[in-house]
């Protein structure tokens, strides 16, 4: 089995026309020739990850976060991307990236999250297709919360606003509670819950003036349901089968 291969399943689930225009998502190191020895999924790449794929043979790592994001001027070991660039192309690892793609898709971050919260009706929430929106029936503020400390582990939620019903309520994992341009889809879609992974102080404060309670999961514990997502598809598609999914991180 060849990188194009996991590539292609992957663009049937999360295309890439889906990402948003800043992001920078597909096969960011490595080359679509090579034959893959072993899978990993992981939220970063990091040194620890890296080493691990060495010690395990794995050659494809598939991961949420852009490795490369900012445009870089080299690839030298004095600057951490550098590092982490060096090391991968050492070893011969290949990196796939599913960033907003894999936030916004049907079977993406923001769905499942919704889903497991229990919502009906769920729809992408902004123009360009970020986040979600849907309907919740008859939980509290207070509850929701609990269940979202289950679902994501984060025992540490913090929450502004009061206890109370809760009915529209949108999800935007990773940053986008940084985002002013929320604050926009939520009055028109008279969201009365947002749940993300990152605020901006002064978007809290207009938010609860708003009567939105806000919900604040980390970062990295609303967005760890990815590797689970990327597990599952590669269980769908027989892939596990082939004996090359050894782990994931
Ligand atoms: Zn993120």
């Amino acid at each position: 089995m060849i990188v194009k291969e996991i590539v292609d399943i992957m663009q049937t689930y999360a295309p890439d026309s889906i990402a948003l225009d800043f992001d920078n998502v597909g096969l960011l190191v490595g080359s679509e020739t090579n034959t893959i020895n072993g899978i990993a999924v992981a939220l970063d790449v990091t040194m620890e990850c890296i080493e691990s794929c060495i010690k395990d043979s794995v050659n494809l790592l598939i991961v949420h976060h852009p490795i490369i994001f900012n445009p870089i001027k080299s690839v030298s070991s004095s600057t951490y991307v550098g590092q982490l660039l060096l090391k991968l192309l050492q070893n011969n690892i290949n990196v796939l990236v599913m960033h907003t793609n894999m936030d916004n898709a049907d079977c993406g971050i923001n769905h499942t999250l919704a889903k497991m919260i229990g919502c009906d009706e769920i729809s992408n929430l902004m123009e360009d297709g970020s986040g979600v929106k849907g309907v919740l029936k008859g939980v509290n503020f207070n509850i929701l919360i609990s269940d979202l400390a289950i679902i994501t582990g984060d025992n540490n939620i913090r929450s502004y606003g009061q206890d109370k019903k809760v009915s529209n309520v949108a999800i935007i994992s990773g940053a986008g509670g940084r985002d002013e341009d929320v604050i926009k889809y939520l009055k028109i879609n008279k969201i009365d819950t947002f749940i993300s992974g990152e605020f901006k102080y002064s978007i809290i404060l207009e938010l609860v003036h708003m009567g939105v309670n806000v919900i604040d999961v980390s970062h990295y514990e609303c967005e760890k349901i990815f590797i689970e997502i990327v597990r599952d598809i590669l269980i769908k598609e027989k892939i596990t089968e082939k004996g090359i999914y050894k782990y994931y991180l």
